[in-house]
């Protein structure tokens, strides 16, 4: 088992050595969550099992970060946890994507590039994070109605 995560990898190989993989990537390395972040601190842990489910080849794991995003109501910091279960199926072409059992999320990968490791996780991130983070508490108080 590998304790660090490489930064590419080639998911159909990682198949064959039916890897585990275990690490962190630092937060700040998500590109496209950089604009809805209060703060990029900290990492998101992730754990990915990669083996043959059948005839797919498939991905799952977990992956659990704590994100500091900015609150709607009030603009002020609120951590948001996600802590999501991953179940992938590596896929060749969109026509297989769409032939998927429904318990799998595609994995689009045409066996000649490797994939960014980081865009894999961030994917699922931006899946799971709410469309309106705000505050559990009352925290607007412009137009109070007290
Ligand atoms: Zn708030």
């Amino acid at each position: 088992m590998l304790d660090h995560l490489p930064q590419y990898i080639d998911p159909l190989h990682l198949v064959e050595k039916r890897a585990v993989l275990k690490g962190q990537i630092p937060i700040s390395d998500f590109d496209r969550l950089a604009d809805i972040l209060h703060s990029n601190a900290g990492s998101a842990n992730v754990e990915l099992a990669f083996s043959r489910e059948g005839r797919l080849a498939v991905v799952t794991g977990r992956i659990e970060v704590t994100l500091a995003l900015t609150c709607q109501n009030c603009l002020d910091a609120v951590s948001v946890v996600i802590d999501c279960a991953i179940k992938l199926a590596i896929v060749a072409s969109i026509e297989q994507a769409n032939n998927l059992p429904e318990a799998y999320e595609p994995l689009l990968f045409d066996g000649n590039e490797n994939l960014l490791l980081k865009d894999i996780i961030e994917d699922e991130i931006l899946l799971y994070l709410p469309i309106f983070p705000k505050h559990e508490h009352r925290c607007f108080c412009f137009t109070s109605n007290k």
